[in-house]
């Protein structure tokens, strides 16, 4: 089998691979040449009531199961991504464009989530809570939420969609995903693994198409009683509020705008490792990328020395040519974005170290950057950047930094070096963020909770507490009991 055998499509609704009602398509670009790879349907809110429908009945068979036997499928889900590692993974690089060693390690990373929440579904437990009366008990158990509507992003096709599956399933929910219009084939290939490892049909739909169209019937489809998104603030905010109208749970993993805060007596090379894993992983376009990074006064020149160096290292090309460690962005207005930062960061009087350009004339490839002399008033201390610029702001104390890394509306990741115990233990705690790393640039894993505070969502993925958004509590009062 090839990367080619994964690309569906059709949508999948109740285990049937479908067509759009009016028979209309959306073009996928690979964005390294921007050749067509494909099309999928573009669908609306027809065709996602009809998954809603789908899942609404699978979610009976489902959740009538017993965990073990959820755990036993989603252990042969898990296995099914596995096997595929190398093909799932060449897809997603031709669609996304992430390196290919990067693509296939999402795919890895994403399988965990599936085989972490088969576990953790074995282990969902209530309380029998002691009754203020002698003749009536009292139970609190937790129930699956029922169906879900999961949409995601593009910058990882694969992992954020099977770290929201897998709580679902764990749980007992059945799922309607709709992917994003840029990378739906990762998306369509999971849908065809869950049906090869035997799981109920209609437990995971996909739907493409009208992200408007198709958000309006969850939020309004009483049929769905939850949505959990991964995408902007922007977009997140607004489909809460029309989610929580129609009382529907949500859980919203949003925007991000990390500080990277080096100390002056931080490991100098180890922070440079880290900065270069936490900046220029997927060209800089995650939710949890560095995008400030702040450096003590002792140490910025050395730290900035060494960072141009490890960036001028990375190889810029298409995800899927030998050695390439830098891919593209996913479009030209990304590519745009990006421009327009280091602009800006220039006309402010930001000084480049090193790349500052695009690389070519085809694609969407720009050089990995690093611009110092980054002062507050400058675009990337407001804003997510979503590409590789690296904007080095100088700091001289403690408290300068913690304040200036605080000053955002977001709280997503966070990542400060030190080799100091007080000081890591202070700088921790005072950061708001809901994970931070210290001395240390990826933090990402499936057994630790993942999410944001602020204005970078609510809600945990992974973990032990990534259940919690997908359980509802149930309270029985027995009585009659005949003593
Ligand atoms: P986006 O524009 O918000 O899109 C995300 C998803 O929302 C896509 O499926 C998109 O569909 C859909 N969408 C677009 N308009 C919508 C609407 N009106 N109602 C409902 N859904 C709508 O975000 P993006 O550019 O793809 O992703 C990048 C953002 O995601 C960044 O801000 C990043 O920080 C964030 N992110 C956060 C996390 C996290 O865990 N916190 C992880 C990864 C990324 P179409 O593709 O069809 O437009």
């Amino acid at each position: 089998m090839g990367w080619t055998d994964h690309l569906h499509e059709r949508c999948m609704i109740g285990g049937l691979w479908v067509e759009a009602d009016g028979g209309e398509t959306i073009a996928v670009n690979d964005p390294s040449t921007g050749e067509v790879l494909g099309s999928v349907p573009k669908m609306g809110r027809a065709e996602t009531a009809r998954a809603i429908d789908a899942a609404q009945a699978a979610f009976g068979e489902w959740s009538a199961m017993t965990a073990a036997e959820r755990c036993a499928l989603m252990l042969k889900l898990h296995q099914a991504l596995m096997d595929h590692q190398a093909d799932l993974g060449e897809l997603l690089c031709r669609e996304m464009g992430k390196p290919l060693a990067e693509a296939r390690g999402e795919i890895a990373y994403g399988a965990a989530f599936v085989r972490w929440f088969a576990e953790e579904g074995r282990r969902i437990y209530g309380d029998a809570i002691p009754s203020p009366w002698r003749d009536k008990r009292i139970l609190a158990t937790q129930a699956p939420v029922g169906v879900v509507g999961a949409i995601t992003p593009w910058n990882f096709p694969n992992a954020m969609i099977a770290r929201k599956l897998g709580a679902a399933l764990g749980a007992g929910c059945a799922m309607v995903c709709k992917p994003a219009s840029a990378t739906p084939f990762s998306a369509l290939a999971v849908a065809a693994l869950v049906e090869e490892a035997g799981l109920p049909k209609g437990v995971f739909n996909v739907v493409t198409g009208s992200a408007s169209a198709i958000a309006a019937e969850m939020c309004e489809n009483p049929k769905l009683r939850k949505i959990t998104f991964t995408g902007s603030t922007e977009i997140g905010k607004e489909l809460a509020s029309n989610a929580t109208r129609h009382m529907k749970r949500v859980s919203m993993e949003l925007g991000g705008n990390a500080p990277f805060i080096v100390f002056d007596d931080a490991d100098l090379d180890a922070a440079v490792a880290g900065a270069m894993a936490s900046k220029y992983r997927n060209s800089g376009q995650t939710c949890v990328c560095a995008n400030r990074i702040l450096v003590q006064s002792g140490v910025h020149d050395a730290f900035a020395a060494k960072l141009a160096r490890a960036a001028e290292g990375l190889k810029v090309g298409r995800g899927y040519d030998e050695g390439v460690t830098q891919g593209p962005l996913i479009d030209a207005a990304a590519l745009e974005k990006v421009e327009e930062h280091v602009a800006d960061m220039l006309a402010k009087g930001g000084e480049i170290v090193t790349g500052g350009a695009r690389v070519g004339n085809q694609g969407t490839f720009f050089q990995p950057t690093v611009v110092k002399n980054a002062t507050t008033d400058m675009k990337p201390f407001r804003e997510e950047t979503f590409g590789p610029l690296a904007p080095l702001f100088r700091f001289e104390t403690e408290e300068e930094a913690v304040a200036m890394a605080n000053d955002t509306p977001y709280g997503l990741a966070c990542y400060f070096y030190t080799r100091e115990l007080g000081r890591a233990f202070r700088v921790m705690e005072r950061l708001q963020f809901g994970m931070v790393g210290v001395n240390e640039g990826i933090i990402s894993t499936e057994v630790a909770p993942f999410g944001g505070v602020k204005d970078s969502g609510m809600g945990t993925e992974g973990s032990k507490y990534g259940l919690d958004d997908y359980l509802v509590r149930k309270y029985a009062l027995i009585g009659g009991l005949g003593f």
